[in-house]
């Protein structure tokens, strides 16, 4: 299986080398050239396997590099009992018929983060063996949230790897600062800037394309990578619980072999999706991809009229994980539309030059023939979680409300009611506050206190990992100014 670039196939890459680098040098993403179908019985075998199983079947159709043994190990270790509260790993939830929620929110940090960032660290320290780079990987990392917190349950005390995340000191909530804060492990750092998140996000920029550090620390035998959703090391472990949600569905009697389901994704950085769409083309018989967004819906406008424009207002919503306007795995999609790089290249520079492009006619058929797009404000976002939770005694989180929305509309505009696998991204109980309100309660209480709360209205019990932060010791304190970042790593890096 050989990589390339969404804008350039001219070079290829082996899957090690598209891990480490992340991004390919002209700036394009890192791709499969093709996508591998699954042979035809594929599914029926998969039916009967653990969750893990599934990982390594699966992932070793674009990973030719690794051995069936390694990649057991990796999936042992990532999906165990240790990092996941159910053997099921992600398991599937029945709410009628034909509406079946896929958990993603079962690993150490709550939120479909895990799914990737646990695995990640292993295809990555794998990929640098057989690359020999005999230097350790210092991963940065800004956080809006839950990636940095994700980040740092991946890579702790993984061997020759260090992480350093840093975060907005007033843009992250009480729940998410404990979570980084109290962060365990010997490799790990945790940074507060002051500032907003662009403010870190654009320091870390600055950090990567630093060459004088680039050489202290490659003195000091290190060097920098990134574990950002665009690697495709994040996107190929989600391929495998689309096809994973297939077979319990198969496994369980809910569809009979071959039939159709689709699937409604809420959706931010596009990688969620597009994992769902590769599962798609491996031959899993999905229908439509629902796309779901909140109101920075510029994706839902990009699939009903082929216009991507970002030149728009940016809502701070209570689906937070999903307040953006440069979605950059769409690229990938892209290259699967035109399959011409030439055009994907044209586009992007389009977007950098002006913040817009216009995908042609033809593409534009493509894109619709298989996805759709729908969005949702703050207001019925809540009213979404008040009611299934009503209906269906099912609590979820306001990022997953948004694409219950999505499907209530999709189903209502189509009149298909075709079975549906909607995506459950994250806990309810990472963000009480919003949940809380959505049940009709008006006085929430404050921190962790709001997680008893919740608990006592609802009678679910909170995440260990959640509630657990409460005796968890305060390791990270520092807060520097934007300008002194690197400080904070070169201090750490000794
Ligand atoms: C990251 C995230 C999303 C968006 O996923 P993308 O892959 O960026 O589209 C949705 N919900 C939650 C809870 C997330 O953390």
């Amino acid at each position: 299986m050989q990589y390339v670039s969404t804008r350039d196939v001219s070079t290829s890459y082996m899957a090690s080398q598209a891990i480490i680098q992340g991004l390919a040098p002209d700036g394009g993403l890192m791709t499969p050239f093709y996508i591998p179908k699954l042979p035809g019985k594929a599914l029926e075998d998969l039916k009967s396997m653990s969750y893990q199983h599934r990982a390594v079947y699966i992932m070793k159709q674009f990973l030719e590099e690794f051995s069936v043994k390694e990649l057991t190990d990796f999936a042992a270790a990532a999906y165990g009992p240790e990092k996941f509260d159910t053997p099921a790993v992600a398991p599937v939830r029945s709410l009628d018929g034909n509406t079946h929620c896929l958990e993603l929110w079962h690993g150490p940090t709550c939120a479909f983060k895990d799914m990737a960032l646990q695995m990640l660290p292993h295809l990555l320290t794998a990929s640098l063996t057989k690359r020999e780079e005999e230097k350790t990987v210092c991963i940065l990392v800004a956080t809006s949230g839950d990636t940095g917190k994700g980040a740092l349950e991946g890579f702790k005390d993984v061997p020759h790897t260090r992480i350093m995340v840093f975060y907005p000191r007033d843009g992250v909530s009480q729940v998410q600062e404990l979570q980084m804060v109290t962060q365990e492990g010997n490799n790990v750092g945790v940074t507060a800037v002051r500032g907003n998140f662009d403010d870190a996000q654009s320091g870390v920029k600055r950090l990567f394309s630093d060459g004088e550090l680039r050489r202290t620390l490659a003195d000091r035998g290190f060097f920098f990578s990134s574990a950002n959703s665009i690697n495709w090391g994040r996107v190929l472990p989600q391929i495998v619980y689309y096809i994973s949600a297939y077979c319990d569905l198969l496994r369980d009697e809910k569809i009979a072999p071959g039939q159709t389901i689709n699937v409604c994704v809420p959706t931010g950085n596009f990688g969620n999706i597009l994992a769902a769409y590769y599962a798609r083309e491996m031959g899993v018989p999905i229908g439509k991809l629902i796309c779901a967004s909140n109101s920075n819906n510029v994706l839902t406008d990009f699939i009903r009229t082929g216009v991507y424009d970002r030149k728009r207002p940016f809502h701070n919503t209570m689906s937070p994980s999903m307040d953006i306007l440069i979605s950059s795995n769409l690229e990938r999609l892209l290259f699967a539309l035109t399959q011409d790089t030439q055009e994907v290249k044209q586009y992007m520079e389009q977007l950098n030059a002006s913040g817009r492009y216009e995908v042609r006619k033809p593409i534009l058929e493509r894109l619709q023939k298989l996805f759709q797009g729908y969005c949702c404000d703050d207001r019925e976002t809540q009213r979404v979680i008040g009611e299934v939770y009503r209906q269906h005694d099912y609590l979820i989180d306001p990022h997953t409300a948004v694409a219950f929305s999505a499907l209530d509309q999709y189903r209502k505009e189509s009149g298909d009611d075709t079975p549906c696998v909607v995506v459950s991204t994250a806990s309810p109980f990472k963000f009480c506050d919003n949940v809380l309100g959505a049940l009709g309660v008006t006085e929430v209480a404050q921190g962790l206190d709001a997680l008893d709360q919740l608990s006592a209205k609802t009678g679910l019990p909170a995440p260990a990992p959640l509630s657990s932060l409460r005796n968890k010791e305060i390791r990270f304190t520092r807060t520097v100014e934007k300008e002194n970042m690197v400080d904070a790593v070169l201090s750490m890096l000794v």
